[in-house]
């Protein structure tokens, strides 16, 4: 069994102040017995950056441009990211896939660029409440999921998946424990049929993460830590899920 990993996605949330506190506030919590990271708004990652130093806290970016460099204003490349230290992206997240029309052979190649540069992309999955409620929610998963696999071929055991159902993001709604699992078991089925290695590959859940919801979920067997939203901005709040996870 892995180290459980639990993941802060601070959006577009922060100011310098408020992050320096917040940062001070996990430094000062530790040691934890799961894997930390912030994933923060690329502004702040040189900052990020330097309170973590030293420290086996982690952090990554919220996106990353499929493009390695060029005439792209706006976009920021795996190169960079990887400069300022990041361990992890995310790629997918449902505010991208539904806001920036993103698709998901788009995800896949942001997955490829970088993992091509030593940075773990976090794969977002997830299904809306309309999918759900016609039953698709397995389909629209493994389809997902299905691009990253083929884009990143014999690398695909290298990313980490989170399963966030796009109903549960921000809504206070989280999916139930067994809802939950039993999507993990099946992204996890698939990734084992894809790759022989997913017993050591990190799925972790995210939509609602609170502390008073994190044990349960944390406790299924396939789910090996959250990635949180809301809940990541406050400091005990962030303590106590990542206590939750080891
Ligand atoms: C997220 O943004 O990835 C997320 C899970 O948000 P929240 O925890 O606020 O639902």
């Amino acid at each position: 069994m892995h180290r459980p990993l639990v993941v802060g996605n601070w959006k577009m949330h922060g100011s310098r102040p408020a992050n320096a506190e917040l940062l001070a506030a996990l430094l000062a919590a530790r040691p934890f017995a799961a894997d930390v990271a912030v994933c923060v708004p690329y502004v702040y990652l040189h900052e990020t950056a330097a309170a973590l130093a030293g420290s086996e806290l982690r952090w990554g970016a919220q996106d990353v441009s499929e493009h390695a460099q060029g005439a792209y204003t706006g976009e920021i490349s795996a190169a960079m990211l990887a400069e300022c230290g990041c361990r992890y992206v995310l790629v997918g997240h449902s505010e991208r896939r539904a806001g920036h029309a993103e698709s998901d052979m788009l995800v896949a190649r942001k997955a490829q660029v970088a993992l091509a540069r030593g940075v773990t992309p976090i794969v977002c999955v997830g299904e809306t409440l309309a999918e759900r409620d016609a039953g698709h929610t397995e389909a629209v998963v493994k389809r997902q999921l299905s691009a990253v696999i083929h884009q990143l071929g014999h690398c695909a055991a290298e990313m980490v998946v989170a399963y966030e159902p796009v109903w549960a993001i921000g809504t206070g709604r989280t999916a139930t424990p067994e809802q939950a699992q039993a999507v993990h078991a099946v992204l996890r089925a698939q990734l084992q049929a894809a790759t022989g290695r997913a017993a050591s590959m990190t799925i972790l859940y995210g939509g609602s993460v609170k502390p008073d919801n994190a044990a349960l979920l944390f406790a299924q067997p396939d789910i090996d830590g959250g990635l949180v939203g809301g809940a990541s901005l406050q400091a005990a709040d962030f303590i106590a899920i990542c206590r939750a996870a080891g």
